[in-house]
């Protein structure tokens, strides 16, 4: 791209950074955000992941397990979660997950999470991750979002640090980042008040990456953030990880309206505001190495393009997923290692299958 296009969007100055490889500050994340020049915002992406993965685009063979939708938080902005008793409501035992996930290719990376259950025990955790890890030793378990470890925690009554070594003792491998949502007190305040705060959230991840636990970190957003307050998000992050350098890769979530309250006051996201996400997502975080373009919430499509605005990992064959599903989100059930290798290699890219930890298998 000719260095009059940068100009002329207004990047000159954050191209100079780029290339120097220093790091960009607040006013340039908004700058970034706020830029209309979604190609030239998207070459500088590009070029930035191009450096730190050359034509690489990673995916796994991987599975997700929601072992219940039964929570008590009853956030505003999810379609996922059902009251107690509620008929719709379901938990999935030990025996069945392991049923369910032998189904199809054995995995390589298998995904739980589940909604905040107020009866189900500790114990059941615990049986939960040792049944899947027997059954599937050759898959890395990537469990549980902090929200989830603080209510082990405040069910067993152990530390944090006891929960993580509990469950790493039952076969837990990482953990997947999700529940940060937008780190705003403003925000969680209307969206997720009875979800644990941003600082309790960083501090889990912070533990789980002190006990050698790698994990992702999320973003939830196009729901009522401001840019300043995603900025804020993805700083509060990029500190973090220069004291832990335990997140593995970035995963920003468009908000799914459609089945949830909010969707007379919140439209859906375009795919500008998608893909502008995930290019200022790849220049703020210097420090996390991977960022992905989760097909999931995205669409196939739209996935596909993000590789061009800084994306290299397109996550992976899927299968079972309700909370997307719940939300209306979804257009395909599962890829296969055929399809998505098709999608990489038609965007240009080489495509890589990895482990859950980012090794090439
Ligand atoms: S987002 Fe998670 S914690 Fe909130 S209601 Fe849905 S399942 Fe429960």
């Amino acid at each position: 791209m000719r260095s009059e296009t940068i100009k002329r969007a207004g990047l000159a100055e954050i191209y100079e950074k780029i290339e120097a490889g220093e790091r960009l500050s607040r006013e340039d994340g908004l700058k970034l955000f706020q830029t209309r020049d979604l190609l030239a915002l998207g070459w500088l992406a590009r070029r930035v992941r191009e450096r730190l993965h050359g034509r690489r685009v990673y995916y796994v063979l991987n599975r997700h397990l929601n072992y219940t939708n039964i929570c008590e938080n009853r956030c505003r902005f999810c379609a996922y979660w059902r009251p107690p008793g509620d008929p719709e409501g379901y938990v999935i035992s030990p025996e069945e997950a392991v049923r369910r996930l032998s189904e199809g290719p054995p995995p390589r990376e298998i995904h739980i999470v589940g909604g905040v259950h107020p009866e189900l025990p500790y114990t059941y955790y615990l049986e939960l991750l040792s049944a899947v890890h027997e059954a599937f030793p050759q898959a890395a378990l990537k469990a549980f979002t902090c929200v989830e470890i603080d209510h082990l925690s405040r069910i067993s009554g152990k530390s944090v640090e006891e929960v993580l070594q509990d469950l790493k003792a039952a076969g837990l491998s990482c953990l997947p980042g999700g529940g940060a949502e937008v780190f705003s007190e403003r925000v969680r305040e209307r969206l997720f008040p009875r979800k644990i705060s941003a600082e309790r959230w960083l501090e889990i991840a912070k533990t789980a990456h002190r006990l050698g636990l790698p994990t992702n970190a999320t973003m939830l957003y196009g729901h009522l953030e401001t840019l300043e307050e995603r900025v804020d998000h993805l700083l509060r992050l990029r500190e973090v990880q220069d004291e832990t350098g335990g997140f593995l890769c970035f995963v920003p979530l468009p908000f799914l309206p459609e089945k949830t309250p909010l969707r007379e006051e919140i439209k859906p996201t375009t795919g500008f505001e998608d893909l502008r996400t995930l290019a200022v997502a790849r220049l703020l975080l210097d420090n996390i190495p991977h960022l992905k373009a989760y097909w999931v919430f995205l669409g196939v499509k739209l996935a596909q393009l993000a590789l061009h605005f800084g994306a290299d990992d397109l996550h992976g064959t899927v299968v079972e997923e309700r909370i997307s599903e719940a939300s209306g989100g979804r257009e395909a059930e599962a890829l296969s290692r055929e399809e998505l290798e098709r999608l990489i290699r038609e965007a240009g890219f080489e495509p890589v299958e990895r482990d859950a930890f980012y090794r090439p298998v």
